[in-house]
């Protein structure tokens, strides 16, 4: 069995934890470990933590391992865990401002998840909505999965729920500024 040194991995975690607080607004120390946010989330069965390991782990100063989980990639921010929590303890925030980090560090664990959540961006920043044929294309281009789904395509054409052209939006630019104000003010693009 793996043996945590909890005092070092604590004083070694402080400035990250500090860190973590200012970008996602939550203190891991609210957490009480009563699971409920693990029951809920649908998405548990595909993670290798539970959301509620996650926090135990960030509370116990296991920064690295909570940095190189799955679990931070496959949340998809569905807010269930959120609106469970008897300590309002802000987990889909929480998740993302781990990605962040772990981008930032080069930890990339679900290379898909990164570019689809790039590809999605890109087309959102462009149109003002999100042109899924060319994200899809896109999509299967770089994920090296040419064909995935491609049997689908001509249904969806022939019932307009996808289109071969993309359709900006009329307050497309307004779009535009909500990016640049992100940026302005520190967001990050994962
Ligand atoms: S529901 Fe809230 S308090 Fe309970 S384990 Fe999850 S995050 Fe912690
Ligand atoms: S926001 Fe993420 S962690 Fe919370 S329930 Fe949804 S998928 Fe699970």
């Amino acid at each position: 069995m793996e043996r945590l040194e909890l005092s070092t991995a604590l004083s070694q975690s402080r400035q990250f934890v500090a860190n973590l607080k200012k970008a996602s607004q939550v203190d891991i120390r609210d957490c009480y470990q009563c699971g409920k946010c693990s029951a809920g989330c649908p998405l548990v069965s595909a993670m290798d933590y539970n959301p509620h390991q996650i926090l135990r782990m960030l509370q116990l100063g296991q920064v690295d391992k909570v940095l190189h989980a799955k679990s931070i990639w496959v949340c998809a921010h569905c807010a269930t865990c959120f609106a469970r929590c008897p300590k309002e303890v802000d987990l889909p925030r929480l998740m993302e401002a781990l990605r962040i980090e772990a981008k930032k560090r080069g930890i990339i664990k679900e290379k898909t998840v990164d570019l689809f959540s790039d590809l999605f961006l890109d087309s959102v920043q462009k149109y003002g909505r999100v042109h899924e044929m060319g994200m899809i294309a896109f999509y299967n281009l770089k994920s090296g999965q040419l064909f995935k789904d491609a049997m689908l395509a001509p249904t969806l054409l022939a019932n307009r729920k996808i289109s071969p052209f993309p359709h900006k939006i009329q307050g497309q630019q307004a779009v535009q500024k909500i990016f640049a104000k992100a940026k302005a003010m520190g967001g990050e693009r994962l």
